[in-house]
């Protein structure tokens, strides 16, 4: 299968609350080049990048939100924890003239794992409309 149909068949994968592989990269189980990390956050570069910057931000702890469309007023405050730090990130990685962020919710938003990130894309032309 093409990287296209993989990526859509992992997506088409139902939500679950489970354990996702981003458990094992936050308890350093399986590897991963950290770029940021906090007690609240861990960032890291993308296995399959889309872009010569490619980094994925993630709460340390899920809380429920598998993704963003489960976010209740309790998230607030990491939801923003979240971006701000997107927005530093995109600083240390030299991304002056501009990046884009992402977050993917459910099948038809193409989210392949369950447990809620942004996507920092950066040090390329962006296109839109996005694919
Ligand atoms: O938004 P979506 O759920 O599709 O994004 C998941 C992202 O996590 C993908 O870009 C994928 O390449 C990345 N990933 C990763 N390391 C893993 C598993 C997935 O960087 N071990």
């Amino acid at each position: 299968a093409s990287e296209k149909e993989a990526a859509l068949s992992a997506a088409a994968v139902p939500p679950s609350d489970s354990p996702t592989i981003f458990d094992k990269i936050i308890n350093k189980e399986i590897p991963s080049k950290v770029v940021f990390e906090d007690d609240k956050v861990l960032a890291f570069r993308d296995i399959a990048p889309q872009a010569p910057t490619h980094i994925i931000i993630i709460p340390k702890v899920k809380d429920g939100l598998t993704g963003l469309s489960k976010a209740e007023e309790r998230h607030t405050e990491i939801l923003g924890h979240l971006l701000y730090t997107a927005k530093l990130i995109a600083k240390q990685e030299g991304l002056a003239d501009g990046f884009r962020i992402v977050i993917n919710d459910g099948p038809s938003g193409c989210q392949s794992v369950y447990h809620i990130h942004v996507h920092l894309l950066g040090g390329r032309q962006m296109n839109w409309p996005p694919g």
